[in-house]
């Protein structure tokens, strides 16, 4: 039976899931606060993340099967119930067993209201999260990292003019990630779209409240000047690539903890909403693909009403540990990993520190998990 599906968010994991579960048959509506174009902020895994979040929303305009995905742009959601509840005799019941109940619901800022078989909470980490709320029945506060990062583009073609960062780009070639790392702060350098343009980030801790960048959204705007002050310890040559820097972020790496569990009733999280992931493992962007491909992998074509439930539970024991273990993992440096235990085993109690981070998130087969298991029920 085809499900109606809302997907709060129309960030890289929202429209992955929403492209995912249409793939499979069921109806999808996206919500996201935005107004025009959905180039929310500037992200590349040797990819442009402009380019990445531009095909999906190619693909999700495009017909799949017949059907459409409805994408509602300008439509923030105030607030998401993983079961409709109701007033009764002056209390709030919980309708479990009514057929209300069996309904996932968001509300809009204009007053209206979406009422789906499924919430897919894929509003990201940058503000309060609705979704987490709906799960954990109060706001989960966002943490200051202590870490804020600029994000920045240089055309390969200017690299290519200065006979200092023409050196550079000698050195460190065009394919693959190049970390410069002192004491305290990184630089990070890899090329993306054909190799015509550098994508750069640079982690550090701000000294002071003027050099903390904002952490309300990707749009941050920071200075050449900054940038350049901020790795002044580095070597030359990188110093000259930061004096080319265009498109200049600067963002505070603003985390949150994990809820205790990605799905309650009708309600499943996914992406940073389930699991805020700072840069330092690379795979923010990767783990909410993987969260949307396991539920379109749990939520078959042929699903009955009945199944949903079960089938949510499977979905969050493919995902819960695997993707909040590279969330802990990836909350400082590759380096003092082991420090991160301890805060893991909160969450995952068994959990054991990954030898190779690399290894742990590529061996990652979430389609083919969520095949066995829904292939597994009697
Ligand atoms: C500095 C940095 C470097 C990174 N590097 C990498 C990397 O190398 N590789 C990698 O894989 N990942 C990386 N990431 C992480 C990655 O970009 C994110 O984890 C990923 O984009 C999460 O996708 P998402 O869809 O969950 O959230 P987002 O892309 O943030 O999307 C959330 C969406 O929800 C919408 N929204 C929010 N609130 C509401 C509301 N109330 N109503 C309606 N809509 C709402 C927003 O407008 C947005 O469109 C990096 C992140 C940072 C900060």
């Amino acid at each position: 039976m085809p499900l109606n599906v809302i997907v709060v968010g129309a960030g890289l994991g929202g429209l992955g899931a929403a492209i995912a579960l249409s793939r499979q048959g069921h109806n999808i509506t996206i919500t996201d606060d935005h107004r025009k174009n959905l180039n929310v902020y500037d992200e590349w895994v040797l990819t442009h993340r402009v380019d990445l979040h531009n095909a999906l929303r190619s693909i999700a305009a495009k017909d799949i099967d017949g059907r459409k995905i409805d994408v509602r742009l300008s439509s923030p959601v105030i607030s998401v119930v993983s079961r409709v509840r109701s007033i009764f005799s002056g209390t709030v019941t919980d309708q479990v067993g009514s057929k209300d109940a069996e309904k996932g619901e968001v509300m809009l800022g204009d007053g209206s209201k979406y009422v789906g078989d499924l919430v897919v909470g894929a509003d990201g980490v940058h503000r309060q999260s609705h979704s987490v709320r709906a799960i954990m029945g109060e706001n989960r506060a966002i943490i200051n990292t202590g870490q804020s990062c600029f994000r920045f583009l240089i055309p390969v073609e200017k690299m290519r003019d200065n006979p200092l960062t023409q050196s550079l780009l000698e050195r460190i070639g065009l394919n693959g990630v190049h970390v410069f790392t002192t004491l305290d702060r990184r630089l990070i350098v890899y090329p993306c779209r054909d190799k015509r343009l550098l994508n750069c980030a640079g982690i550090y801790p701000p000294s002071s409240a003027e050099e903390i960048g904002g952490d309300a959204s990707w749009h941050n705007a920071g200075s050449v000047s900054q940038l350049v002050n901020t790795f002044r310890g580095f070597g030359e040559d990188l110093l000259e690539m930061c004096g080319m820097a265009e498109d200049v972020k600067l963002w505070s790496l603003a985390s949150r903890d994990p809820a205790p569990t990605f799905v309650k009733g009708k309600l499943a999280l996914i992406g940073d909403a389930a699991h805020p992931m700072l840069p330092h493992q690379g795979q923010g962007a990767a783990q909410a693909f993987e969260d949307a491909a396991a539920l379109a992998g749990v939520l078959t074509t042929n699903i009955t009403p009945e199944q949903l439930s079960h089938r949510l539970d499977m979905y969050n024991k493919i995902r819960y540990s695997h993707a909040v273990t590279v969330m802990m993992m990836s909350r400082t440096n590759d380096e003092r990993r082991a420090e991160m235990l301890h805060e893991l085993h909160r969450y995952v109690p068994s959990a054991e520190l990954p030898k190779d981070m690399f290894a742990f998130a590529w061996i990652s087969d979430p389609v083919r998990e969520a095949a066995q298991l829904v292939a597994s029920e009697s």
